[in-house]
């Protein structure tokens, strides 16, 4: 069982990132953070009311790509050392420090979108014809033209961005520094409690008395910062509404899609359908748990236990090195010589400690590698985990190499494409791996379905299916105060999963533990991502390397190509219900092999 949590300065340097990769100290970033002060009032001297002409225009793009680049490793260098440990105070204050710094340079350099924005077509067309990295960039100008606002409110905007974020910032100081878990008592036994404790480790507890007490006293605490926590959240999503209303959007939904290049069509595809036909099939899935473990009924606390806990073999960190190393080796050398230089340069965070951020994630500061933050628990699940995380890794250090830092951004829904098709992969090469062991197949199926497809099909879908409620709501004008989301939250996991699971009291406050609503329409997306890796991955194990190299050719374009036109280069259609479907029925015949094979 779990252990009593360290102090992030107890804990070992080789468990730790390494981010003197991005700077080799304080005073280097501090530095490179004045350097991109300097260069900004030069953009603002030479270039503000000059910006009339193509090679003005491009030439200044040139300079403000350079000092995004800057801003990037800046602002990653602090959030990233802050992410670990959210009870140092002293990194709180620089974090602070450089965000306000940098945001007053942003807010200096906002007449480029406003003077741009200005230009008649014709002109911002010459540009985009003569431009080298700027291309893209002047694109979306054009297409963001309507809902530009004058060049006075633009600024006021820009300035307010550090309380347009508060709320997330809110959030996040809410649940890593204030809310502290008692211990819970089991038949005479203390154990500890903590975010990631319960969502890395309890959550898959076998004792189910340990288990449900876990989630009990989880939900309990959480409860405690509900009203709190409603009221960042429906600051957040007012503020969007207010801004999709200033921005002259027909609904708050057109205005959080804008960016990512998606049709609202596109976006109810993957609730609707996922909503309805992926149901039984997760039905069926809950049912075969409740029989692998024998629980006298199946509630909302037992979801997460995975099938055949005895085979959920323990990994060393060496061990997943080589289980990555082999596992990915079919996407070729170039991305081998990636995944060896995140264990080698030490890109990854396996630490467990007291005010470390719940992960995982991966930020790719603009060519300076990649930081991979973990809960490492020394189990197989963490091993997709790390699949997923350097999938996000070798995507963006392939595109950072190919493209500017303006193309370097990828719509959000195929950012995790590059990722989950890391897990799919892995998972076929452990299926090859031990192919007449059908207990290891079936394990393999199981964690395919409890940790790829649950988390991205299930869990953040039924986020995203609540989401679509609440910015309904929001749309017309209604509030949306704590009681409400509790009763939409409660609302969707019915409809999901009917009589099938009993809902836990505290399961209504699941929407209070993701970061994502902060992220706009984000929960949504993770299903699109998935959809398009598994056409994919279905797509290289029947044509094999033609269809590896289209899909390398598609992570190095990045994010100069809009979502359509990705999926397509990879040889995926996303604009019918088609590949959606076939994913669904894939989810399903896993689901049905795992009955053959229990
Ligand atoms: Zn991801």
């Amino acid at each position: 069982m779990a252990e009593t949590l360290k102090k992030r300065s107890e804990v070992e340097e080789k468990l730790k990132w390494d981010t003197s990769l991005i700077f080799k100290t304080k005073e280097d970033m501090l530095a490179e953070l004045d350097r991109m002060k300097r260069l900004s009032a030069d953009i603002e001297k030479e270039y503000k009311g000059q910006l009339s002409d193509k090679d003005k225009i491009n030439a200044c793009l040139d300079k403000y790509n350079e000092f995004l680049i800057g801003v990037d490793r800046v602002s990653n260098y602090t959030s990233l050392n802050l992410s670990v440990d959210y009870t140092d105070a002293e990194m709180n204050k620089l974090d602070g420090f450089v965000t306000g710094e940098y945001m007053k340079e942003l807010a200096r350099l906002s007449f480029i979108d406003s003077e741009l924005a200005e230009l008649p077509e014709n002109v911002l067309k010459e540009a985009i014809d003569s431009a080298t990295i700027g291309k893209n960039y002047l694109k979306d100008v054009l297409r963001f033209k309507p809902h530009m606002l004058n060049a006075e409110s633009e600024k006021v905007m820009a300035s307010l961005g550090e309380v347009f974020s508060a709320p997330y910032q809110m959030y996040e100081q809410t649940k890593l520094a204030d809310i502290k878990f008692p211990d819970f008592e089991v038949n005479g036994k203390k154990y500890p409690l903590g975010y990631s404790l319960f969502e890395d480790d309890y959550e898959y507890e076998e004792d189910t008395e340990v288990r449900r007490a876990a989630f009990k006293a989880f939900s309990d605490k959480l409860g405690e910062y509900k009203y709190t926590t409603a009221g960042q959240y429906g600051a957040k999503v007012r503020s969007e509404k207010l801004i999709s209303e200033l921005r002259h959007f027909d609904s708050v939904f057109d205005h959080l899609l804008f960016n990512q290049k998606v049709t609202r069509e596109m976006y109810d595809r993957q609730i609707d359908l996922i909503m309805d036909k992926l149901a039984p099939h997760m039905r069926k899935f809950a049912r075969l748990i409740k029989k692998a473990h024998n629980l006298d009924k199946m509630t909302y606390a037992d979801l997460k236990l995975p099938l055949d806990p005895e085979y959920n073999p323990k990994v060393t960190i060496e061990k997943s090195k080589e289980y990555i190393l082999d596992g990915l080796s079919i996407m070729g050398p170039e991305y081998q010589e990636i995944l060896k230089r995140a264990y080698d340069e030490r890109w990854i965070d396996f630490a467990q400690n007291i005010g470390k951020s719940t992960g995982g994630f991966c930020a790719s500061p603009y060519q300076r590698g990649a930081f991979i933050l973990l809960s490492w628990n020394e189990r197989m699940s963490d091993v997709f985990t790390l699949a997923h995380e350097l999938g996000h890794a070798g995507h963006f250090c392939s595109c950072q190499q190919h493209q500017s830092y303006f193309d370097n951004e990828c719509s959000q829904y195929v950012v995790e494409a590059p990722s989950t098709i890391n897990e799919l992969i892995m998972a076929e090469y452990l299926k090859e791996q031990n192919k007449d062991d059908k207990r290891f197949r079936r394990w393999v199926l199981a964690s395919q379905i409890s940790n790829t497809y649950y988390h991205n099909f299930v869990t953040h879908l039924l986020e995203a299916a609540y989401q679509r409620e609440v910015y309904k709501r929001v749309d017309k004008g209604e509030a949306v105060p704590c009681e409400t989301l509790c009763e939409i939250f409660r609302g969707v996991l019915e409809k999901f999963w009917g009589d099938e699971v009993e809902l836990t009291d505290g399961c209504e406050l699941t929407w209070m533990r993701q970061p994502h609503y902060y992220m706009g329409l984000y929960s949504y997306s993770y299903s699109a991502s998935l959809t398009v890796a598994t056409q994919v991955m279905k797509r290289i194990r029947r044509e094999g390397a033609p269809a590896v190299e289209d899909w390398k050719k598609t992570l190095a374009a990045g994010g100069s190509v809009d979502p359509v036109e990705f999926a397509k280069m990879a040889g995926v259609d996303v604009t019918t219900d088609a590949a959606l479907l076939d994913t669904i029925d894939y989810i399903g015949s896993i689901i049905d092999e795992i009955e053959t094979l229990m």
